[in-house]
């Protein structure tokens, strides 16, 4: 069972990040659904509800969302989703249920960097930065692999693009973790995949360690870009073989892409998604 030694209630985030520096073995709680699975007694456990973070702000450039934001929060977002291909919501709908993602928070999910992660798989392809009380402003893909550090995550900010965008992942079975993720998303005149659930953390590829220059990938487009996602490196665990991994990515990067593609003419279309029908042997 999760205990805590001590409850501190933040009057704002200057005030979280120094009980968070000063008083050892301090944590931020975010909807806890991840802390309590551990058996232990956390000393302190900074609550930072007071601090303003459960709102997605949208200005003219970005949409900025609060590390308190819930997921269920994320997956009704009409504004955001709309712009953003709904890959948000089409991530975060299949995590476990409606009661869980009501209290499971945006903060807690991008800060614990968790490799099955949906909700990071789904940022990663859009033009994503997040904001730490003391480390600042910086790239979502840059952030992943800093080292675990006391800090105070406050926003993930999503910046406006012309994105064309689409989500796919495989489970096992409704509600279970992800065997393989990827998200396509078609901003600033490039493509971005990332791929997650390796089962490492998720990694972007983009212009030319992906090979597709068009907006309208070409059959063999797809083809350099399933070989792009297939380069990367997988492993295995309960959820999936290193080589179904592997296999599984390249497939649902690729139904990624073509659905999030601008296809004018539906026979471009069909030829590209011949190619990703996954039932070529798995190598
Ligand atoms: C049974 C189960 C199934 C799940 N399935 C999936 C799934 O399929 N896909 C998926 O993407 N996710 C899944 N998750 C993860 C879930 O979506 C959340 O990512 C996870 O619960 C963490 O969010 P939280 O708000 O509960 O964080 P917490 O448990 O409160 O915190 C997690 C960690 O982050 C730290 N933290 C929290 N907020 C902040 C902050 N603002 N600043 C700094 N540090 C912070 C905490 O100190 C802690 O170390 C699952 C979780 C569970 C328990």
């Amino acid at each position: 069972m999760l205990k805590f030694g001590s409850y501190v209630r933040a009057a704002n985030i200057d005030d979280a990040l120094e009980v968070l520096r000063f008083k050892k073995g301090a944590m931020v709680l975010g909807g806890g659904i991840w802390m309590r699975l551990s058996n232990r007694t956390v000393p302190c456990v900074i609550d930072l509800s007071d601090c303003g973070l459960n709102t997605i702000e949208e200005t003219d450039d970005e949409f900025r969302i609060g590390a308190y934001v819930t997921l269920r929060d994320l997956e009704v977002a009409g504004k955001l989703n709309a712009v953003t291909g709904n890959v948000l919501r089409d991530a975060v709908h299949d995590i476990v249920g409606v009661q869980m993602r009501q209290l499971a928070t945006v903060g807690g999910s991008v800060f614990g960097r968790f490799g099955f992660s949906d909700v990071i798989c789904a940022l990663l392809a859009l033009d994503t930065d997040v904001e730490l009380a003391g480390a600042g402003r910086m790239p979502l893909a840059q952030f992943i692999d800093m080292p675990y550090e006391l800090d105070v995550l406050t926003h993930v900010i999503v910046r406006k693009r012309d994105y064309r965008a689409a989500y796919q992942c495989m489970r096992k079975a409704a509600t279970d973790f992800a065997s393989a993720n990827a998200c396509a998303a078609y901003w600033d005149g490039s493509w971005h995949v990332s791929v997650g659930a390796r089962p490492a953390k998720a990694r972007l590829l983009a212009g030319d360690a992906l090979g597709i220059a068009s907006a309208e990938p070409t059959a063999e487009e797809i083809a350099c870009a399933i070989e792009a996602v297939r380069s990367l490196k997988y492993s295995s665990n309960l959820w999936g073989s290193e080589r179904y991994r592997r296999h599984l990515a390249g497939v649902l990067a690729a139904r990624a892409i073509v659905e999030a593609a601008p296809y004018s003419s539906p026979e471009a279309a069909d030829a590209a998604r011949a190619v990703c029908s996954g039932e070529e042997a798995i190598a």
